[in-house]
């Protein structure tokens, strides 16, 4: 993704994090502005609130709908933030685009889905806004991708991903489950697509708040999506994730910025430590390939099959135990005989083919 061109406002700081900012919901044209107002004397810059909500039961708070987009360009006006808000469907994108709103997201129930997103993507389609596209509630990476691909091919090029958590079975601390391995591994595909973390809708609860949004920083996040809202208690939807934006102010304030790519002395020496490391590591197994080669020769002089399941299995649980003892985790070490092992397997099936071929 390297046509990519940056998400940036006149106007707004450029430095990370970028903050997008504002209830889960406009709910009244007087909260919406209030809030707003708040936010703004705070310095935030940029404006969320939902006007179309996803709800998973009929029957709670869907939204206003496009009368919300009066109240947005009302804000815009008095209080000179950009606006944004969710859209899920191409009805959406329109009003949301002829009613001025600045960047659009789009929510993580209808990224889930293939038909949804391609529709709004034919509807995108020559616009310039800029969107953002949360991750699926399933932590399925593809499909998140997928979803980004298609707004891409809409030709869009102000792009991001917001990460948002995943839903699962398990109980836990959080609403949503971070899986920060998903949005790192996000990065490493799509290296200059900027990704924003939404800790309220991970955490679910208020004090979750600062911690993630921490770690998001830690881990190299470009922005945050963080819900706020002048009176949280009264909110109409996510009431116990949403902070005043006073809260929200000392919450930023707090945040600990680590430079992403200054490094220091002792850090590259410890980084070459761990590349003379890899260099052995690389070396034992080309040795390790070798006797495993030799051993194929043997047992097809011998005549005798190439995998041996007994003695697998036994050399799989002893190193497994040997392991834990050494402070690593048991599926780990698995997880890595096993690909030894099926390169070795390889290797020897190379030798017996050679041999017979002869
Ligand atoms: C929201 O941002 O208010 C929202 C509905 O989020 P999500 O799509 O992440 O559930
Ligand atoms: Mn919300």
């Amino acid at each position: 993704m390297n046509d990519l061109q940056p998400i940036q406002f006149p106007g707004v700081d450029t430095r990370r994090p970028l903050l997008i900012t504002g209830p889960c919901s406009a709910e009244t044209e007087e909260q919406t502005l209030r809030t707003a107002r708040e936010l703004a004397a705070e310095g935030f810059r940029i404006f969320r609130a939902g006007l179309w909500k996803p709800r998973t039961k009929p029957g709670g708070f869907e939204g206003v709908g496009a009368e919300g987009l009066a109240w947005l360009r009302r804000v815009k006006r008095e209080t000179g933030m950009y606006t944004a808000t969710e859209v899920a469907t191409r009805g959406h994108v329109a009003a949301a685009i002829d009613g001025g709103v600045d960047l659009l997201w789009i929510g993580a129930r209808t990224a889930a889905n293939p038909f949804a997103m391609q529709e709004i993507a034919d509807a995108l389609r020559g616009q310039e806004v800029p969107v953002l596209i949360k991750n699926p509630v399933s932590p399925d990476l593809e499909l998140w991708i997928g979803a980004i691909e298609r707004i891409r091919n809409a030709g869009i090029r102000r792009l991001g991903a917001i990460h948002r958590g995943f839903s699962s079975i398990d109980r836990s601390l959080y609403r949503n489950h971070p899986i920060w391995s998903i949005p790192i591994e996000l990065r490493r595909r799509l290296p200059g697509l900027p990704i924003f973390c939404d800790p309220s809708h991970i955490g679910g609860k208020r004090e979750l708040i600062a911690p993630l949004a921490q770690q998001a920083m830690d881990l190299g996040f470009d922005g945050l999506v963080v819900e706020a809202h002048s009176n949280p208690d009264l909110a109409w939807s996510d009431k116990s994730q949403q902070v005043t934006p006073q809260t929200l102010a000392y919450i930023v304030r707090n945040l600990i910025l680590r430079e992403m790519n200054t490094t220091t002395e002792s850090l590259n020496e410890l980084r070459s430590q761990i590349d003379k490391l890899d260099d052995q590591l690389l070396d034992l197994l080309a040795h390790r390939m070798r006797v495993s080669r030799e051993i194929g020769q043997y047992k097809k002089e011998h005549a005798m099959p190439v995998l041996q399941t007994q003695r697998y299995e036994e050399l799989l649980s002893r190193r497994a135990a040997q392991a834990v003892g050494m402070g690593m985790d048991r599926e780990f070490m698995r997880s890595v005989l096993q690909a030894i092992h099926e390169e070795s397997i390889r290797q020897q099936m190379e030798v017996l083919k050679v041999k017979s071929e002869k």
